[in-house]
C-alpha cells in the first residue's frame, strides 16, 4: 500500500489531519489512505494562491503558462498507464474507460497549452483621440471542486484552462479518488516551470473544505462539477462574496429514436452512451424516447444488448461494464428498481453481484412523465423506455425535466436532426451518436444542469475578467 494521499500547497506535501479509507469498489479492499483536510488547512491553501497570484509574473506570462501546461502534459502521457490502472481500482471502472480518460485529458492540457498563448483583447477608438483598450486578464484566484466520476479528465477541464487564463488554483478532489488525485498533483509537481503556489489542493472526506473554498474571500471564482443539489448549496455559498460561480451539474439525457434510424447503430450507441461507466456520467443516456413505431423493435433489441454486456472488475479485458462506485450506490440503485417495478413495467430487472459493487442493467417502461423516476437523475446503469407519436410530442418530453446538459437523436433525416436538435433545450446534442466529449468541444447545461461552458475556447471564459483601459491623447 502506497503512502496516504497528502495535501498539496506552495510546493510542499502535508500530511496534516486525520486518514480517511480509499476502497477498491469492485472487492470492498481497502486500497490506500488519504489525509483529511480543515477549513483552516483550505484558508491558508487559499492565501498561498492569493500571494502567489499578486506576487508573481504568473499571470503576465503566457509563454510560461503554455510551457508549464505542455510539460503537465508529458507527465501525464508518462504516468498514464499507472494513472488508468489506478483509476480502475479507486473508481471501478473498466481500464479502456480509464485510457480513454487520460488521454482525453493529455489532449485537453496540450490544448489548453496552446490556447494561454492566444487571449488577447481589443482596442476601439470610440471618438477621435479617445482610445478604449479592452484587456483580457486572469479572474484571480479559482476554487476548482470535482467529483469522483472522472476524476482525472474532470479536473483538467477547470485546470487546464484557469492556468491557461492565469488563475491560481485551489483545488478539493472527491474524497472517493483521492488516491488518482495525488498522482494527478504529483505529476504537476514535476513540471519545472511551473512556479510553486500557482496549484494547491486540499483533500477532505465531507464538505466542510469545499465550504471553506467558496466562502473565503481569497477565491475569487469556482469552477464546479458535481450534483444540481451541490450546486445550489456551492452558489447560496457564494453570494456573501458575490463569486463568480461556473456549475457544471446534473444531466437526464434523452436519446430520440426515430423509425428510419439505423436500428444496428442506435442500439449500438445507446447500449454504450447508457452504461458507459455503468451509467455514473453525467451525460448518459437515460431516457430511451422511442416512437411508436420503432417502439417493439427498439425494446426487443436493446433488451439483448443490455443483457448480453459481461458486467465484472474493471481490469477484466472481457468486462463490458465495471463497478458502480460504492455498494451504497449499488443499494440506492436497487431500491430505484423496486420503484420501477411499481411503477412502470419491467423490461430488464437488473440485480447486484455476490462480491463487489456491482448492478447488472436494468431497463423498464414508462409514460408518466411526473414519475420521479423520470424527472430525477439515477446516476447508475438503468434507463426508462418512454413512446412518443410525433416530433412534437418527442420534443415535448425531452424538454419535460428540470435539466438540460445533453441529449441525441437517432434518425436518417438530417433536417429533422437538425430541427429536433434546436428545439432540445440542452447544452449538447450529439446527431445518430451518444457520448463523444473532447477539447475542442464546448460542454454544459440549460436549466438546473448548471451555469457557464468548459472545454473549448469558451472554457477560458469562466477564468478571465474584460478591463476597459480608457485614455484620451491630449492628456498623454
Ligand atoms: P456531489 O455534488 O455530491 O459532489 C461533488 C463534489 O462536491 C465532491 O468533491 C464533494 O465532496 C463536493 N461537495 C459536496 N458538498 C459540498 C458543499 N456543500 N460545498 C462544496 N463542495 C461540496 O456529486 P458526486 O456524487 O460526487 O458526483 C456525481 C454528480 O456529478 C452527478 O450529479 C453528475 O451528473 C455530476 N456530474 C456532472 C458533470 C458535468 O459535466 N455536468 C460531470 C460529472 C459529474
Amino acid at each position: 500500500m502506497s503512502k496516504p494521499a497528502r495535501h498539496y500547497i506552495n510546493g510542499e506535501w502535508l500530511g496534516d489531519g486525520s486518514l480517511g479509507e480509499s476502497i477498491n469498489p469492485a472487492n470492498d479492499a481497502v486500497l490506500g489512505h488519504y489525509h483529511k483536510g480543515s477549513a483552516g488547512l483550505t484558508e491558508q491553501a487559499a492565501r498561498v494562491a492569493r500571494a502567489t497570484f499578486f506576487g508573481s509574473t504568473w499571470a503576465h506570462s503566457p509563454r510560461v503558462r503554455a510551457q508549464a501546461l505542455f510539460e503537465f502534459a508529458d507527465q501525464l502521457e508518462a504516468a498514464k498507464q499507472e494513472l488508468a490502472a489506478l483509476i480502475v481500482a479507486e473508481n471501478g471502472k473498466l481500464f479502456a474507460e480509464a485510457m480513454g480518460e487520460m488521454m482525453g485529458s493529455i489532449s485537453e492540457t496540450r490544448y489548453y497549452a496552446g490556447l494561454a498563448r492566444t487571449i488577447r483583447g481589443s482596442m476601439q477608438e470610440v471618438m477621435p483621440g479617445q482610445m478604449s483598450l479592452f484587456h483580457r486578464e486572469a479572474a484571480g484566484v479559482a476554487g476548482i471542486i470535482v467529483p469522483w466520476n472522472a476524476p482525472v479528465t474532470l479536473l483538467i477541464r477547470s485546470l487546464t484552462p484557469a492556468m491557461a487564463a492565469g488563475c491560481t488554483c485551489v483545488i478539493k478532489p472527491a474524497e472517493q479518488t483521492s488516491l488518482v488525485h495525488a498522482k494527478v498533483m504529483e505529476c504537476l509537481d514535476a513540471c519545472p516551470s511551473l512556479p510553486k503556489g500557482v496549484v494547491n489542493s486540499v483533500n477532505e472526506d465531507g464538505s466542510v473544505v469545499g465550504e471553506a473554498i467558496v466562502a473565503s474571500a481569497h477565491v475569487d471564482v469556482i469552477s464546479f462539477t458535481g450534483s444540481s443539489a451541490t450546486g445550489k448549496r456551492i452558489m447560496a455559498g457564494a453570494a456573501p462574496t458575490l463569486k463568480r460561480v461556473g456549475l457544471e451539474l446534473g444531466g437526464k439525457a434523452p436519446a430520440i429514436v426515430f423509425p428510419d434510424a439505423d436500428m444496428d447503430l442506435a442500439v449500438k450507441e445507446l447500449t454504450h452512451g447508457a452504461l458507459m461507466m455503468a451509467g455514473q456520467i453525467c451525460v448518459a443516456a437515460a431516457r430511451f424516447l422511442v416512437h411508436e413505431a420503432a417502439l417493439p423493435a427498439f425494446q426487443e433489441r436493446i433488451k439483448a444488448a443490455f443483457e448480453a454486456v459481461r458486467v465484472g472488475p474493471g481490469q477484466d479485458p472481457q468486462s463490458q461494464m465495471g463497478a458502480m462506485i460504492d455498494r451504497a450506490n449499488v443499494s440506492r440503485v436497487t431500491q430505484l428498481i423496486e420503484q420501477a417495478g411499481d411503477e412502470g413495467e419491467m423490461v430488464l430487472r437488473g440485480a447486484a453481484l455476490n462480491q463487489g459493487a456491482f448492478l447488472t442493467p436494468t431497463l423498464f417502461r414508462i409514460d408518466d412523465l411526473s414519475s420521479r423516476l423520470v424527472q430525477d437523475e439515477l446516476f447508475g446503469p438503468i434507463v426508462s423506455i418512454e413512446r412518443f407519436s410525433d416530433e412534437a410530442e418527442a420534443v415535448t418530453k425531452a424538454n419535460a425535466t428540470a435539466y438540460g446538459l445533453a441529449g441525441s437523436v437517432f434518425t436518417k433525416d438530417l433536417n429533422r436532426a437538425l430541427r429536433i436538435s434546436r428545439a432540445v433545450r440542452s447544452g449538447t446534442i450529439w446527431v445518430n451518436s451518444h457520448i463523444r466529449l473532447f477539447a475542442e468541444g464546448e460542454t454544459g447545461g440549460f436549466g438546473q444542469s448548471g451555469l457557464g461552458r468548459l472545454h473549448g475556447p469558451e472554457g477560458l471564459y469562466d477564468f478571465l475578467e474584460t478591463k476597459h483601459i480608457y485614455m484620451e491623447q491630449g492628456q498623454i
